[in-house]
């Protein structure tokens, strides 16, 4: 396996050299809206540590990266009005992964709704930023 590339753009935003849409912040964990979503509230939750994927993330920063992601997921229920919550995790190319730093997608579901394609369209900013902010407050609540 390749090792860890500091030039991937999870990296770049985790230094803060590229915006996101935050929703959650601790000293471990980093979380944000995808920006092509699969469905509405879709969250990417990422260690702040440099992991690839799961082959190589340490088990505490894999711990808090799944605390998080639960933690997220049950504020999402209420917050998108969903019926349930799908969680992806992909791991190298053949595995699906596209961007190399570790990342649990959060995908808020209604019954019935299928998910759109991965990165099929590229959602308005100012519907991210409002959905953002209505999950971070929700997340302040739990
Ligand atoms: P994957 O590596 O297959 O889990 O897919 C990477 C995910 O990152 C896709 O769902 C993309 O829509 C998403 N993505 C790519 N660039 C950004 C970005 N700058 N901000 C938020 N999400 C992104």
């Amino acid at each position: 396996m390749p090792g860890y590339d500091p030039q991937n753009i999870f990296a770049k935003i985790l230094r803060g050299e590229l915006p996101c849409h935050k929703v959650y912040e601790n000293d471990k964990v980093l979380a944000f809206l995808d920006i092509m979503p699969r469905a509405p509230g879709h969250t990417l939750v990422l260690p702040k540590a440099p992991a690839r994927n799961l082959l190589d993330i340490a088990p505490d920063d894999l711990a808090a990266v799944m605390h998080a992601s639960q933690t997220i997921a049950k504020a999402a229920m209420s917050v998108f009005h969903a019926d349930g919550i799908t969680i992806q995790q992909f791991n190298e190319g053949a595995g699906g992964q596209v961007v190399f730093h570790l990342h649990v997608h959060v995908i808020p579901r209604k019954a019935g709704v299928a998910m759109k394609p991965p990165a099929s369209e590229k959602e308005r900013p100012d519907v991210l930023s409002d959905q953002a902010l209505k999950l971070a407050a929700a997340l302040t609540r739990v």
